[in-house]
């Protein structure tokens, strides 16, 4: 009979209580039950409050990356990712931005969107005009929801009222632009959304439905720009081949999805060491890629006058400082320390520097060597370590199976109990 995961109050639960259950519904052993609760830098007393139905924490690799020059300033980008490569990667295309004097950058002021929706109105426009005069009375409200976002010189700045067509018919979505400061945003933005709908709801005789901050944060963004020199790069016919490529992932949504994932690489991995939302800035991110309806790159790629490679990338970047996991994950803490950033916009702008340096990486490598060889190599340890390896042994699978070009976990298997008799 097959066990029911209807399982109530299982929150009331301690840690304990919850691995042993969950070990016996699935059959875990004593060492992997042990496993689920072995100590690690995040306490379960911390991650207990962080999320619910706590059994363990996932260890992610931390490296940093180095060579990173920002605005002049030298630093060493701490980066969570369990993909190979990508910290080296990330390393030596900053270290090639540097010969042309690193990352610029600038960015918007911090500001979220938070979405009210008001449905049911019989004349759109006429409920939109009615929001509008008002605006002074809604924003107050909404400040007056969080004086300590207010006193640190941020809060909700503006109002803007829109008119979406639906299958449903006409929506009238009203949007409160809020400075964040060095918060993420979406707590605070959610609370001045929820606070206002009420009134929202008045002036324009419909029905407030959702009240939400919106991912697609077009009014946070964060640019990076670097030059590569065609030297350091494999010459001119490297740049051309890099713009060519780009092109390709521009013009084509199939290309251009492997391309953006590789900027976010470099993106994801900071914004997670950093305890921030990886969530929402991957969707903003693509969103924000396909915001003229057409999927396509979120960065730029062309040829100087000299001939070497000009850079650009331009994304939204709701990251903070303060709230969330940033100020609870102890690691995400040190990590902000080992970074140097002193506001959000300043740790935005270094996150899109390294998707920047991460792009021009995979791009040179499928561009120059072929991306394949390095991370076979790579990936042929992580199956050898899935099998089994241990030690030297690791190394040896590993050879042997890029050797063949049989990189597979059946050959791994067979390749280790080889070694291991002998
Ligand atoms: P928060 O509410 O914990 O912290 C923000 C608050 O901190 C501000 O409202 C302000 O009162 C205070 N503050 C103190 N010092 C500040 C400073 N220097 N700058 C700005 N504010 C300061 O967190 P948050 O940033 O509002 O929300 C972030 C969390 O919301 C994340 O954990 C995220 O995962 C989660 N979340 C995200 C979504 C989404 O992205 N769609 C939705 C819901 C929740």
């Amino acid at each position: 009979m097959s066990k029911s995961s209807e399982i109530s109050g299982f929150y009331k639960l301690s840690i304990e209580e919850r691995v042993k259950l969950v070990k016996g519904f699935v059959g875990l052993t004593d060492e992997e039950a042990a496993l689920l609760q072995k100590p690690s830098a995040l306490s379960f007393d911390v991650a207990n409050r962080m999320v619910e139905n706590l059994i363990g924490v996932l260890p992610v690799p931390l490296g940093v990356a180095v060579n990173f020059l920002v605005n002049g300033k030298d630093l060493i980008v701490p980066m969570a990712i369990e993909e190979p490569s990508v910290i080296a990667a990330a390393s030596n295309a900053a270290k090639i931005a540097r010969k042309k004097g690193g990352f610029h950058t600038t960015s918007t002021d911090p500001i979220m969107i938070g979405q009210i929706q008001v449905v049911d109105v019989q004349d759109a426009h006429n409920a939109r005009f009615e929001i509008l005069a008002r605006k002074e009375e809604i924003l107050k409200k909404a400040n007056d929801q969080d004086p300590v976002l207010v006193s640190l010189g941020g809060g909700a700045l503006d109002l803007e009222v829109r008119i979406v067509e639906t299958f449903l018919g006409k929506m009238v979505i009203a949007e409160l632009l809020v400075d964040c400061r060095d918060a993420m945003g979406a707590n605070a933005v959610n609370t001045m959304a929820e606070a206002v709908a009420p009134m929202i709801e008045e002036m324009s005789g419909g029905r407030v439905y959702l009240r939400i901050i919106s991912n697609l944060a077009v009014k946070r963004l964060a640019r990076a720009k670097a030059i590569f020199a065609k030297e350091e790069l494999g010459g001119e016919e490297v740049v051309d081949g890099i713009v060519t490529a780009y092109a390709f992932a521009a013009s084509d949504p199939f290309r251009c999805a492997t391309h953006n994932k590789g900027i976010m690489n470099g993106v994801t991995a900071v914004v997670l060491a950093t305890g921030n939302d990886t969530r929402a800035i991957e969707a903003g991110a693509h969103a924000y890629a396909a915001r003229s309806g057409h999927y396509t790159s979120l960065t730029t790629w062309e040829k100087t006058a000299e001939g070497d490679l000009a850079g650009t990338l331009e994304m939204p970047m709701a990251v903070g400082l303060v709230g969330g996991a940033t100020a609870s994950n102890p690691i995400a803490k040190l990590a902000v320390k080992i970074l140097g950033v002193k506001s959000a916009r300043e740790l935005a702008e270094t996150i899109v520097s390294v998707g920047l340096a991460q792009n021009l990486a995979a791009l040179r490598a499928l561009a120059a060597e072929g991306i394949q060889r390095g991370h076979m190599s790579l990936h042929a340890r992580n199956v050898a370590i899935s099998v089994g390896a241990t030690g030297h042994l690791i190394d040896q699978v590993a050879e042997q199976m890029v050797a063949e070009r049989k990189v597979r976990v059946d050959r791994a298997k067979e390749i280790l109990a080889k070694l291991s008799t002998s």
